[in-house]
């Protein structure tokens, strides 16, 4: 798999950029991604929640997002989906594995995630400059110190994290405040939703993401390394 952008931007230019936009409301770091890159920008999501993407919409409904449907999400994830598509009219890309459903994830689950996840999206952001997400610093002890603005070296493409800054109550209390539709299975004990063959619901006490991937030492899948 190879890196999608070609130019080098100024790295000084987005530190500074990322340290001005610590103290500003998320919905400004999309402004100002949308401003910077316009139609090079995509948001990619997972179907986990749709905070960021109602974030986005209401900067610019025109912002491509990129949903990447991995052939193992949950049927709840997937009906979770038609009801932000019938909820918002957005600019939706959705990207698929260029494999047909296995058990690799049984046995060789970084195998697995490159090609239904990383594959996938490295072809969505084929020839753009900026790709958004929903990383958080609070997420975990891997993301702790995710920039808001960096510059993605092994996909050759910018990151921008418009909740970085965001705790868990935070995001709570956007979807409160905005009476967003929630994932149907939070209220079953998924705090962090990915592929149903490595997702299970956490029990009280546990890290959010400790049902990912759990019984193995696999914490990402790759997305965001
Ligand atoms: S999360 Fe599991 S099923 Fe989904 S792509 Fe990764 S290994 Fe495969």
């Amino acid at each position: 798999m190879t890196a999608v952008g070609t130019d080098l931007p100024d790295l000084a230019e987005l530190a500074r950029v990322s340290d001005s936009l610590e103290q500003q409301p998320a919905s400004a770091v999309v402004a100002w991604a949308w401003e910077r890159f316009g139609e090079s920008l995509v948001l990619t999501m997972s179907g986990q929640d749709c905070v960021l993407l109602d974030l986005v919409i209401r900067v610019d409904p025109e912002i491509e997002v990129v949903f990447l449907d991995t052939q193992y999400h949950f049927p709840e994830t997937l009906e979770y989906m038609e009801r932000l598509k019938d909820r918002y009219s957005m600019n939706l890309t959705i990207m698929h594995p260029l494999v047909e459903p296995d058990d690799r994830w049984a046995d060789d689950p970084d195998g697995c995630c490159r090609a239904r996840k990383i594959e996938p999206m490295l072809r969505a952001l084929d020839g753009k400059e900026a790709w958004m997400t929903g990383l958080r610093r609070a997420e975990a002890p891997t993301r702790a110190k995710a920039p808001i603005v960096s510059y993605d070296v092994g996909k050759g493409i910018v990151k921008v994290n418009p909740l970085a800054t965001w705790s868990d109550l935070d995001v709570e209390g956007y979807a409160r405040d905005r009476n967003l539709p929630l994932h149907p299975l939070r209220d079953q004990g998924y705090t962090s939703i990915g592929c149903w063959p490595c997702t299970r619901p956490v029990a009280d006490g546990e890290h959010p993401r400790a049902g990912r991937w759990a019984g193995t030492d696999k914490i990402e899948c790759g997305l965001h390394g």
